[in-house]
């Protein structure tokens, strides 16, 4: 198995393993079907199957289907894909919340005969004003000493179907007072008249979160229930429910801190209502946050797995640059990624002393960190395209790519200088028309030792292939944006569709979803919408020097 390294999870975790508590470690990642999965879940998936497979145990997929309102098919489907795509394997391990209502269930009717459970008849207005506050103890409700006979009563009444949505609840008897709002009757069972994806209208009840999950831990014989920070509030309501119910076995839950990044929002609502608002373009566009977006926008998911653990497992919340995950990224292509050329602002360039009709071929290396990648021929002409930023009529000092009279490099090809502008009527500049130094072959240094500042990329425009390619930004302008107000936040111009590219041929005869430098502008993927006559290509992420600037 792989070493696993330290952190305070992994270090409880060794603990218990040397001193002998635990036999076989069982970890578990159990997602709640109503939305995709995004890069705050990785983290967690990370840590769960990463103990797991390090300590020899198991993770088992678990998916927490106690709120048919919310979840979907689709959904159960989608964070499979996603799982496996990330890298993790569940074997025969996956598990549903619903495959345990029975035993939920025949619990729930324990803890009633053992006075520990009763039906509530208050609405949720009433029983939220009696929860009372952080200083002030809860109200009992009128119905907490309802006799034993009548709660079973009323519990088998509530399965069978005989009263509406929200008339009443089973809760927990445990402490009106207690300085944890979670241990003040909290809620077991409500009533749900809903179809369940699994389970369909067989039952009209439903067990709450706390009720099924550390239950549901226990009859999986999870040993370490690692979640997030906002549940250490309810430890004791999990500590209180093992203690007072027959369970197979003794679960321990621990918190750690919450995945945030900056630029993103990571929360099922907001994603939820990004892709409900057409804010974006569904769950898996490159903008969002999803696993699905981010592999739809070329990230492979090594660098997923390598930013999650460059960054760590830690106790205390904190905020997480999102240029950790690009570099993570960056690292992960620059070893991969083919180089390749394309234009993505195409503007002609002539070269007048290039004889006319004819082309060459030019060798072009293929990955310069990777001697093993090999090179490929692109074709030279008398007509070429480069990028219409790499030019300026009226170029500022530091500028040192084309503009007229100016000598530059192509990439793989020769030294070219700009003799003229052509421009249409309304002024704007359409070709440059130029001469080629036949000495340059390659783009190396001619016999006269003339040095030039610049070096371009270009496409020839024989055989380059018009593509669209789509450039993104963050969805937020704000480093923090604000889960609350996130509408207003959004970036208008977080997408950019370029509809005149042109690529080198070997980009589209690859055929091929795998990632491709395309020289000077970043690393980019097929998208899916391409079609034969139009490839679209995604901008994964840009190149650590932005040329552009
Ligand atoms: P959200 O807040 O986005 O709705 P959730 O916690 O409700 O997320 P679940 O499907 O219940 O979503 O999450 C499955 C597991 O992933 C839980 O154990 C949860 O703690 C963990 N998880 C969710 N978001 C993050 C995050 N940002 N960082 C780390 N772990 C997370
Ligand atoms: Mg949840
Ligand atoms: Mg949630």
């Amino acid at each position: 198995p792989p070493e696993a390294g330290h952190d305070f999870i992994r270090d409880i975790v060794r603990r218990d393993v040397e001193a002998g508590r635990t036999r076989e470690i069982v970890t578990r990642f159990p997602p709640e079907p109503n939305g995709y999965l995004h890069i705050g879940h990785a983290k967690s998936i990370c840590l769960n199957f990463g103990v797991a497979a390090e300590f020899g145990g198991r993770c088992n997929l678990r998916f927490d289907d106690t709120n048919p309102t919310k979840e979907e098919q689709e959904y159960i489907d989608g964070i499979q894909r996603d799982v496996r795509w990330l890298g993790f394997d569940w074997g025969d391990s996956v598990r549903y919340a619903s495959d345990y209502f029975e035993q939920l269930y025949a619990w729930a009717i324990e803890l009633i005969r053992a006075g520990k459970a009763y039906v509530d008849d208050q609405t949720q207005e009433e029983m939220r004003a009696a929860r009372g506050t952080l200083t002030e103890p809860g109200t009992a409700s009128p119905w907490r000493d309802r006799p034993v006979d009548e709660n079973l009563d009323l519990l088998a009444r509530m399965r069978a179907g005989e009263f509406p949505n929200g008339a009443r609840v089973l809760r927990a008897r445990i402490d009106m007072a207690s300085g944890n709002i979670n241990l003040r009757d909290p809620v077991l069972y409500r009533i749900l008249h809903a179809s369940h994806p699994r389970t369909g209208t067989d039952w009209c009840i439903y067990p709450s979160y706390d009720f099924a999950h550390g239950q549901s831990d226990a009859i999986e014989g999870v040993t370490h229930s690692l979640c997030t920070l906002e549940f250490a509030d309810h430890r004791p309501l999990y500590e209180w429910l093992l203690a007072n119910l027959p369970v197979p076995s003794e679960p321990h839950q621990y918190e750690f801190a919450r995945l945030n990044l900056t630029h993103t929002l990571l929360s099922k609502r907001v994603l939820t209502e990004l892709v409900r608002g057409g804010h974006v373009n569904g769950w898996d566009d490159p903008r969002m946050p999803t696993l699905a977006g981010y592999r739809r926008r070329g990230v492979p998911p090594e660098a997923i797995r390598d930013f999650i653990q460059r960054i760590g497992v830690a106790r205390a919340d904190s905020m997480v640059d999102v240029a950790m995950f690009e570099a993570a990224i960056r690292d992960a292509l620059n070893a991969s990624a083919p180089r390749r050329m394309a234009v993505l602002n195409p503007l002609k360039i002539v070269i007048e002393n290039y004889p006319e009709g004819e082309t060459e071929e030019l060798e072009a290396v293929n990955n310069p960190s990777d001697p093993a990648a090999g090179s490929r021929p692109v074709t030279f002409g008398r007509e070429i395209y480069v990028e219409r930023d790499d030019f300026m009529e009226d170029p500022p000092k530091k500028f040192f790519r084309l503009s007229p009279g100016r000598e530059v490099r192509l990439r793989y090809a020769y030294f070219v200088t700009c003799k003229e502008v052509v421009k249409d009527a309304d002024g704007e500049v359409v070709e440059l028309r130029c001469t080629y130094d036949p000495e340059t072959r390659g783009g190396n240094t001619p016999p006269d030792g003339r040095k030039v500042k610049a070096t371009l990329h270009w496409v020839s425009a024989v055989d380059s292939v018009p593509a669209e390619v789509r450039l993104f930004e963050p969805l937020f302008t704000d480093p923090e944006p604000d889960a609350g107000s996130f509408a207003t936040g959004l970036n208008p111009d977080s997408r950019h569709v370029l509809q005149e590219c042109r690529l080198e041929p070997a980009i589209v005869e690859a055929n091929s979803d795998a990632p491709v430098q395309f020289e000077r502008l970043g690393y980019f993927v097929r998208d899916p919408d391409s079609t034969a006559d139009q490839p679209v290509f995604n901008r994964t992420v840009g190149l650590r020097d932005s040329w552009a600037k």
